[in-house]
């Protein structure tokens, strides 16, 4: 077993969340919410801030990959496209971590086609340094440095998603 270090630890996580949950209250008063999820790793992250809010969050996931191991591919394959028409609703992409930007840029451009009233981004992690697409991101938990992060979700070859915390493997 690796032995991982804590990064962000679970109380941190919490309180951030909180603040994230209000602010997006503030933002979409009196709306419902579509909360598009990216499998598997945005699980946690979404459920917890979803929680949170008092407005009605409809849950609908993607599954794309772009990462094998610990290094990121270029190429981005879509497994699961959404079922439901999003058409003229406010979707907030959900997702764990933004590195290079790839993933989510091109998730951008996909849904763009489904025609929402409206597409903003959350995330609970970003690696700000690791950017090579330049994209907007709305809601970000937390700024990390680059480092290969578990936990919350996060996988390393599917392992690790349900610690509480996250972690980096040392
Ligand atoms: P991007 O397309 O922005 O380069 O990569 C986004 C995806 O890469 C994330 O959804 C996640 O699956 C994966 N990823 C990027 N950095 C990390 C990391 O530090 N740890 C883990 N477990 N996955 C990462």
């Amino acid at each position: 077993m690796e032995n991982i270090n804590i990064l962000i630890n679970k109380s941190r996580i919490e309180k951030r969340l909180d603040e994230m949950a209000k602010e997006i209250e503030k933002d979409y008063e009196g709306k419902d919410i579509v909360f598009l999820g990216i499998l598997k790793g945005s699980m946690p992250f979404m459920w917890e801030l979803a929680k949170r809010i008092k407005n009605n969050v409809i849950f609908e996931f993607i599954e794309v990959s772009s990462y094998e191991g610990t290094e990121s591919t270029k190429k981005i394959t879509m497994h699961k496209d959404i079922k439901n028409s999003i058409q003229g609703k406010d979707v907030i992409i959900i997702e764990d971590i933004v590195d290079t930007g790839r993933t989510l840029s091109f998730l951008s451009e996909h849904l763009k086609e489904k025609k929402p009233n409206s597409l903003k981004i959350a995330t609970l992690l970003s690696k700000p340094s690791r950017r090579i697409i330049e994209l907007n991101v709305d809601y970000i938990g937390f700024k990390i440095e680059d480092k290969f992060v578990v936990g919350y979700g996060l996988d390393y070859n599917q392992d690790f998603r349900n610690l509480p915390y996250i972690g980096y493997i040392e």
